[in-house]
């Protein structure tokens, strides 16, 4: 059996212990593939970018929160992983309950799978600050964790 490690190329075999948000897309997610760019919850949840092949992704998203046992690993990345780089602040909810995420460059979902607004000052756009208060505690997590392959960033348009 292949490592379940982030960058692992995988399918989706079921949907059994994956979150709730994500079975309800069970007919439009089983058999198709991914890649997993990060890990949450103890690391028994994958989030998988999933792979574009034409489809219209349900909530814009191509990212899914998938249990690492629904998923069957295909392959696992041969090249190391590139340096961590600077992330981009999102935001989700508004006012006093507002979080601040960690988005990569053009991305709007963050790195927990939020579904998230960019900050943008003129054309800066405002990089993610771990430290902060208001800012996620899974993407403040997965931020300094996450190891983005080389390899794959290759691969996507
Ligand atoms: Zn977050």
């Amino acid at each position: 059996m292949l490592r379940r490690v982030v960058g692992a190329e995988v399918e989706i075999a079921q949907l059994e212990h994956s979150p709730l948000l994500t079975r309800s897309y069970a007919s439009w997610l089983l058999g198709r593939s991914g890649v997993v760019v990060a890990e949450i919850r103890d690391r028994s949840v994958a989030v998988v970018q999933l792979a574009e092949d034409g489809f219209e992704f349900p909530a814009g998203a191509r990212r899914r929160s998938l249990a690492w046992a629904d998923l069957n690993v295909r392959r696992v990345p041969t090249e190391s992983p590139s340096p961590l780089r600077p992330y981009r602040a999102g935001t989700s909810g508004s006012g006093s309950s507002l979080v601040q995420h960690a988005v990569e460059a053009d991305d709007d979902v963050a790195l927990c799978a939020e579904l998230v607004r960019p900050v943008i000052v003129g054309d800066w756009h405002v990089p993610f600050v771990a430290t902060l208060a208001c800012a996620c505690s899974e993407c403040r997590r997965l931020a300094a964790t996450a190891e983005p392959s080389g390899s794959l960033e290759v691969e996507s348009p």
